[in-house]
């Protein structure tokens, strides 16, 4: 008998970045919400692609999606339009940094259309995109087991109820703490969070960037990641999507449930693929990775926070 493996759905931005860091710039750098996380989780599952592309997207990023083992099917070329673009600019410490243009193009008009094999998949991340679309995709998926989403300041601001509207379906939403400081209007991180899960999510995943990342999950508790303490961060652009491609990459594994300790190690997965990410620019770092040298990053995170338990009584 065969077993069918789950299959991991993404809607997100496809797109052209120009990055500025405080030592490089990289103008014609390929990015995008979906890219990164299609990359992140193509190690740990099977991941369909859903987004569009104008005639400018390199053909070396469809193929090296392809070689990555990502279903690409889903990724409409449109020939009289031009790619999503957008260009950003980090600040000394890496961590902040400061949109500087942003440029919907094909995404002002897409109109997402699912292949019918994928309708059925059973896990479902709605990376950032304008919710509206994430709305679409999720209209037109039959029966998903788990639904993430993430997003942006951009679209708290300007979407708002479309982006209320969507939450009710999710059942882990990840976001920065500053869009969870937006979305709830509560400056504390943990009534923040309450605020947020109030909104729909059952499960929220704050990320912090070098700090790492909180869940705050379905039970009411909470876990802390760390992140890596890595010397040279050479471009912090993705890191957030590949954390959520790693954590759900983690949870369409077969036989993982999505609750308690698996949401904990899916964490530490996202935190393993955000700290590959960073380490280049675009995915560089995240292309050609093997499954020996992602456990050994998992390894080390368990270390970086083992320690022995003491008592003063
Ligand atoms: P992250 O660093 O994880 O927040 O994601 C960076 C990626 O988000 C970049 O590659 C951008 O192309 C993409 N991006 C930036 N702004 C938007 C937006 N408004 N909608 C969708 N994707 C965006």
């Amino acid at each position: 008998m065969t077993v069918n493996k789950p299959h991991l759905v993404v809607v997100g931005s496809v797109a052209i970045d120009w990055i500025i860091t405080p030592r490089a710039e990289r103008p014609e750098s390929v990015g995008g919400s979906a890219t990164f996380f299609a990359m992140a989780a193509s190690y740990l599952s099977q991941v369909r692609l859903v987004g569009v592309v104008g005639r400018d997207f390199p053909d070396y990023a469809v193929a090296d999606l392809r070689a990555a083992g990502v279903d690409v099917s889903g990724l409409e070329i449109v020939q009289d339009g031009l790619t999503f673009r957008w260009k950003g600019q980090y600040h000394e410490n890496m961590n902040d940094r400061t949109t500087l243009e942003t440029h919907l193009n094909v995404f002002e008009k897409f109109q997402p259309r699912l292949p019918a094999e994928f309708r059925g998949s059973e896990y479902l991340f709605l990376a950032n995109i304008q919710p509206r679309l994430q709305s679409d995709v999720f209209a037109q998926m039959q029966r998903p087991r788990l639904v993430g989403l993430d997003t942006m300041n951009l679209w708290i601001s300007i979407a708002n109820d479309d982006l209320k509207a969507v939450l009710k379906n999710v059942d882990v939403l990840t976001l920065n703490d500053e869009e969870a400081r937006q979305l709830s209007g509560e400056h504390n991180i943990v009534k923040a969070a309450r605020a947020v899960r109030a909104l729909g999510p059952r499960n929220v995943v704050i990320k912090r960037g070098e700090y790492g990342a909180l869940l705050f999950d379905a039970d009411g508790d909470v876990f802390s990641a760390p992140a890596l303490p890595l010397e040279d961060v050479v471009d912090p652009t993705g890191a957030g999507d590949s954390f959520a491609g790693g954590f759900m990459g983690w949870l369409a594994r077969p036989g993982v449930e999505p609750t308690g300790a698996s949401l904990r190690t899916a964490m530490i997965y996202g935190s393993v693929m955000a700290s590959f990410c960073v380490e280049g620019f675009s995915y560089d770092r995240l292309k050609g990775l093997d499954a020996a040298t992602i456990q050994r990053r998992f390894e080390t995170f368990a270390s970086l926070t083992n320690f022995d338990r003491a008592s003063l009584t």
